[in-house]
């Protein structure tokens, strides 16, 4: 639910005001010191982003995201460095890097770009939604709040997860069994328990539940989300 961020920092003081910036915002984090276990770390567990700093003990931040991209890691790079000549930037970059912030930083700053990292991997079509709006609805991921018609709507988890998997894949009819098996991560002839989910949400978030707008059915196939409605 929450994007998950990979912070390569090898000073304690500037990974601690990094994982608490990032924590209140509600992104997950996990903190590498050196430019190996950021490798490491990348390569066990998948990240939304990373934020890498130039100047680590071991290998320098450079390296550590052209190893990256050779490992074939998609996510976004975000390089944080006290270096300021062009040359360091255009280095970062042509090593596959995204991003490029010069220390010291600005916190809010840092935050406005990793979101419009975070929302220019979600319109690559990954599935990493942070937000998202269609009629009178609003829906924020991060927090996993909801509103319709600017009123607040509690959504349970799954709800959401069910919301955000069938608007990743808007305009595609998703099967019953594709639901269960990828929102309940379990294989089960049991899809009534994604009819029950898709009925709530729409008690919840469409004018009329029984003459749904945007959570359609396709007929013996599955449902479907209209990001412009019927
Ligand atoms: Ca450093």
């Amino acid at each position: 639910m929450h994007s998950r961020i990979l912070i390569v920092e090898d000073d304690p003081n500037v990974a601690l005001v990094l994982e608490d910036a990032l924590s209140a915002e509600g992104y997950e984090t996990a903190h590498a010191s050196t430019g190996n276990m950021g490798m490491q770390a990348a390569m066990a567990e998948a990240f939304d982003l990373a934020l890498l700093d130039v100047g680590l003990p071991d290998k320098d931040g450079f390296t550590v995201c052209d190893e990256l991209r050779r490992q074939g890691m998609q996510m976004p790079i975000l390089m944080l460095t006290a270096r300021t000549t062009p040359d360091d930037k255009v280095r970062g970059l042509r090593m596959g890097a995204d991003d490029y912030v010069t220390k010291p930083f600005h916190v809010p700053e840092l935050l406005a770009r990793i979101q419009a990292l975070l929302r220019r991997t979600q319109s690559l079509a990954s599935t990493i939604l942070v937000e998202y709006r269609y009629g009178d609805v609003f829906v924020d991921f991060y927090r996993g709040r909801a509103t319709k018609g600017g009123r607040a709507v509690e959504l349970t988890t799954k709800e959401l997860v069910l919301l955000r998997y069938l608007i990743a894949r808007r305009g595609v009819v998703v099967s019953r069994e594709e639901l269960l098996s990828e929102v309940w991560g379990y294989q089960s002839t049991n899809t009534r328990t994604v009819d029950v989910h898709v009925a709530t949400l729409r008690q919840k978030l469409e004018d009329a539940p029984h003459a749904p707008k945007y959570v359609v059915t396709a007929r013996g196939e599955g449902y479907q989300f209209l990001p412009n409605g019927v």
